[in-house]
């Protein structure tokens, strides 16, 4: 089974207005020979403007959270038809700030992902432990038990890559060391193939939390990471082109 190219996304979270559309388009330039999948995930009012200004390049589009429905009377929220509809390819679903900051559980996240496959999109799936859960020797448990239970199983033969993010390391500047990043990828791994069979060797496991420039090549490079989820360093075309070219 050949492995997929390694996929690198980007996560504004809410920031960025149309002025920051120049940085899109820096990386789509900057990034024309990577040997990576580019995406870029602004928050959804920026989706269908990205995606006209990136089209013909080879940065993708996401969105960094859908609804469960199609439509509906649920004031505020974007389905993944109108962020397919808008342009986008992609999803993030189930990040830390979602699961914490809106009470996402494992069986809400499927809901979200099962909706991003009705709608075509690829969905980049997080999970990630708290410092408290690492230093309580709980970090493997807790994170292939959210694997377990955010995957469901219409995802065979589909599209789709995990992100393990420590929530510790979000924003913080604080990263893993290599072996424990190769030791949580590889555990995910392990449950991939327990549920989707060899075709979960193929699952682009992504490592994101405090990725830069400086450190892109070592974490890129090592078993069992197949691309980045970046926030902070996502923002600015120079730093993510960095992460990017690190490859
Ligand atoms: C994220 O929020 O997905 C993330 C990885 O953030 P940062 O790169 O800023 O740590």
């Amino acid at each position: 089974m050949t492995a997929p190219k390694p996929l690198i996304a980007g996560n504004w979270k809410m920031n960025g207005l149309a002025a920051a559309l120049s940085e899109a388009k820096a990386v789509a330039a900057g990034a024309a020979a990577s040997a990576a999948r580019v995406a870029i995930c602004p928050p959804s009012l920026l989706v269908h403007r990205m995606s006209e200004a990136l089209a013909g390049t080879p940065v993708l589009v996401g969105g960094q959270d859908c609804h469960t429905d199609e439509s509906g009377a649920f004031t505020g929220d974007v389905s993944a038809e109108m962020l397919a509809d808008a342009g986008a390819k992609l999803v993030i679903l189930g990040h830390s700030e979602r699961r914490s900051g809106y009470r996402e559980t494992d069986a809400l996240v499927a809901g979200k992902v099962k909706a991003a496959l009705r709608a075509g999109l690829e969905p980049i799936v997080c999970v990630g432990e708290t410092l408290e859960e690492r230093k309580a020797g709980q970090a493997l448990a807790i994170v292939t038990r959210q694997v377990r239970g955010s995957l469901p199983t219409e995802l065979a033969g589909k599209a789709f890559a995990v992100a393990y993010e420590p929530v510790w390391a979000i924003g913080t500047g604080l990263t893993p060391t290599t072996p424990e990043i190769e030791e949580m990828h590889r555990a995910i791994r392990a449950t991939l193939v327990e549920m989707f069979g060899e075709a979960g060797r193929a699952v682009p496991i992504l490592y994101g939390g405090s990725v830069k420039p400086s450190n892109a090549a070592e974490i890129l490079h090592a078993d069992e990471v197949g691309g980045a989820l970046v926030g902070g360093a996502s923002l600015k075309a120079q730093d993510f082109l960095g992460i990017v070219n690190a490859l």
